[in-house]
């Protein structure tokens, strides 16, 4: 009995000791297929594994939604959409790299205020709005960036933006310094994406921009607002139908994120 028992006794002190090894043997390859399941590459997951005690959070406002189009080109295609894809991308692309949330990551319509509040919620590092816009008529085109200010009057928001923010009713809501302490950064943040998309898009270039931007306002990080061309005018609505423009767009954003994060970390 008390051979059986120390029989037994062995017998399962030895599928533990197997079970361990075999354990240690297969961890590797269980965590491979984990990150395969979810579509993370061995680079990716190095990244994620030295970035993940500071990883930086960056929040992507993709303009307009719902029954918001933002503007529409001459031949229909919609703010709406140009902006939510560019905001896909870039997550996307930083995902492994950074926390990435979007304030909407469908078609449809939230307020300005609850942007900005998402981009506070998440403690983001950085908050970029997207944008596609343009003005009355078909003949502004070309890409700006904006960082919160009184501006200089030069380059006033689009009619449209504004008149968004006018329906909150809010002319002066509590949080509207916010942004003040970080307007240096801001400019930094907005003259380091104007760089890469100029490079990956070669686009009519009207600049960086001081501008009251109500979406940026009361976002506590530096932030931006991005143009990325004006789809009301012909031209600029045929290239932003394109995936590939599309898609250098969000690069170029994601490069000039990375770049900051080197001089700012
Ligand atoms: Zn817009």
């Amino acid at each position: 009995m008390f051979t059986t028992f120390s029989k037994n006794t062995n017998f399962m002190t030895n599928v533990l000791e197997y079970g361990r090894i075999i354990l240690r043997l297969i961890w590797p390859i269980l965590l491979v297929l984990a990150l395969v399941v979810n579509n993370v590459s061995p680079a990716q997951a190095i990244s994620l594994s030295q970035e993940l005690p500071h990883r930086k959070v960056i929040v992507v406002d993709p303009g307009h939604g719902g029954y918001d189009l933002g503007a529409v080109g001459p031949s229909g295609l919609a703010e709406k959409v140009v902006t939510l894809s560019v905001a896909h991308k870039i997550k996307e692309i930083l995902f492994g790299t950074y926390e990435v949330h979007l304030t909407r990551d469908d078609d449809y319509r939230i307020d300005i205020e609850h942007r900005t509040a998402a981009a506070n919620h998440y403690r983001a590092d950085i908050f970029v709005s997207i944008h596609a816009g343009g003005g009355f008529g078909h003949q502004g085109r070309g890409m700006v960036i904006f960082y919160h200010g009184p501006g200089t009057g030069e380059r006033p928001m689009s009619p449209r933006q504004q008149e968004s923010s006018w329906k909150t009713g809010e002319k002066s809501l509590p949080w509207d310094s916010i942004q003040h302490a970080h307007r240096a950064k801001s400019k930094v943040l907005a003259k380091t994406v104007h760089r890469h998309l100029l490079v990956k898009l070669n686009p009519v270039d009207k600049g960086i921009s001081e501008a009251p931007c109500f979406v940026l306002r009361g976002a506590d990080m530096p932030a931006v607002l991005v143009e990325i061309g004006h789809l009301s005018h012909p031209a600029d609505e045929k290239e932003l139908r394109n995936p590939v423009v599309i898609s250098a767009a969000a690069e170029a954003i994601c490069e000039a994120i990375k770049e900051y994060f080197r001089k700012f970390h």
